[in-house]
């Protein structure tokens, strides 16, 4: 697995005083062959290296950062810049017509769906065209999605032809007042020339402004062929990454990207229509480097209007906020799958940390059978006072112990995230 591999080629370079150039060799090297493994073309996994090569030896070694971090940095920063950098979203006027083009089964229709229920939130009014003039049955797909997401269907006839397509489309919108005219269009399992004239006579029609490619991140390499195709003969805008849920390495992302230079707007990542997010580039970098993806946690802290209840210094962490962040963690969702975004913290809980409801209720119990102090400063517990807090709160010393266990663990890794904000470089993997 690609992170696992570039984890693997930076950790080697980790506890090593300064970087040589020999180091580097070796190091990106493997970065290369992991990339190649993920799927990443072989021209585009050259450039990229070389791009950090330069960038890292451009860059002095700080007393303070190990040249694995060094190297982390920079391998994090041109993956981020090479996905894109910032987020970009598709420019939006007052009436837009927007294709959807693609290979069949990248997720096209499904895409067009989400579309038109996530532009509908922002108070937009669209209207989706089933603009397959080949097959119904992708007609008849598009209209179940519409439905289910309460946006109307324009349905192409059998070979209904291009300027009759626009008639009807512009009637319709017109009519109806719809502003975001969403254009699903045929597929073919591959490229072929009829699909790609047929893509060139209805654009010349609608005149789209963005031609958005949706490609399937699990098809790697080929993303590349087919990305490069559809923007040589019918010209991308934009690119739509779908499948991100699954095992996806992001090879197909950094691939498209590079070859199109065109901006990645939105990632599927469910087959549900609600299944739909813009692009951010950092995350998927962090998320390729193996590194746990904080923006995301950030994100979702933020979403659930947990602002008020972060975290403060380690210096001034309490057993209380301690309880009351893994409460916090618990109510955004799934708590294992939560702690895997955050760097080091599934390793910093105890195996069979459970965080269940009542599981909580047990450390709610050793918590507030604690006194003030014990609470502020827990390592002033000792085996005494652990025994009448067990007793006091009805569980065992073992529970006490490894709450506070664990407690101590995300101090201290708190404490060394603080640290190495201060030192700049690794601030960058903050939002
Ligand atoms: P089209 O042929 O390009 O129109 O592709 P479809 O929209 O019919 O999608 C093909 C398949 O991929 C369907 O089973 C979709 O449910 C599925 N699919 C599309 N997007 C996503 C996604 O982001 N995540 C997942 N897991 N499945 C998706
Ligand atoms: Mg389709």
């Amino acid at each position: 697995q690609l992170a696992a591999r570039l984890q693997e080629a930076i950790d080697r370079l980790r506890g090593r005083g300064r970087i040589t150039e020999e180091d580097l060799k070796g190091t990106l090297r493997e970065i290369r062959r992991a990339l190649i493994e993920a799927d990443v073309n072989l021209e585009v996994a050259r450039a990229f290296v070389e791009e950090v090569r330069e960038r890292a030896l451009g860059r002095k070694v700080l007393e303070s950062l190990t040249p694995a971090e060094v190297v982390l940095a920079t391998v994090y920063e041109a993956l981020k810049e090479a996905l894109g950098g910032e987020p970009k979203h598709p420019q939006l006027k007052d009436r837009n017509v927007w294709f959807l083009v693609g290979l069949q089964g990248s997720g096209k229709t499904t895409t067009a769906a989400k579309l038109a229920l996530y532009y509908k939130g922002k108070g937009r009014r669209p209207l989706l065209v089933a603009a397959d003039t080949q097959r119904p049955a992708a007609r008849e797909q598009l209209r179940v999605l519409g439905e289910k997401v309460g946006v109307p269907v324009l349905e192409v006839q059998d070979g209904e032809s291009p300027e009759s397509i626009r008639r009807r489309v512009e009637e319709r919108a017109r009519l109806e007042v719809r502003d975001l005219v969403l254009v699903d269009t045929a597929g073919r399992l591959q490229i072929d020339e009829r699909l790609m004239e047929e893509l060139v006579r209805l654009k010349a029609a609608l005149r789209p402004d963005e031609v958005l490619l949706v490609l399937d991140a699990m098809t790697g390499q080929e993303a590349l062929s087919v990305a490069q195709a559809f923007d040589e003969r019918v010209g991308v805008t934009g690119l739509v990454l779908t499948k991100l849920d699954g095992d996806a390495r992001g090879g197909a992302a950094l691939s498209a990207r590079r070859v199109t230079g065109k901006p990645i707007y939105f990632a599927g990542v469910s087959e549900r229509p609600e299944g739909l997010e813009p692009f951010y580039p950092d995350r998927l970098a962090g998320r390729i480097l193996g590194m746990g993806d904080v923006a995301t946690l950030a994100e979702k802290v933020r979403q659930a209007g947990l602002e008020a209840e972060a975290p403060k210094s380690a210096k001034e962490l309490t057993l209380e906020d301690f309880l009351k962040q893994m409460q916090n963690l618990k109510r955004l969702g799934s708590f294992s799958e939560l702690l895997k975004l955050l760097p080091g913290v599934g390793r910093a809980l105890p195996q069979g940390f459970q965080v269940d409801e009542r599981a909580f209720k047990r450390l709610e119990a050793i918590v507030l059978s604690m006194t003030p102090e014990e609470r502020k400063d827990p390592r002033i517990l000792n085996a005494s006072r652990r025994r009448r807090i067990a007793k006091g709160s009805g569980t065992t010393v073992q529970e006490v112990n490894r709450l506070v266990k664990a407690f101590e663990e995300t101090k201290a890794l708190m404490k060394s995230l603080e640290r190495r904000k201060g030192r700049g470089l690794m601030g960058m993997f903050r939002r």
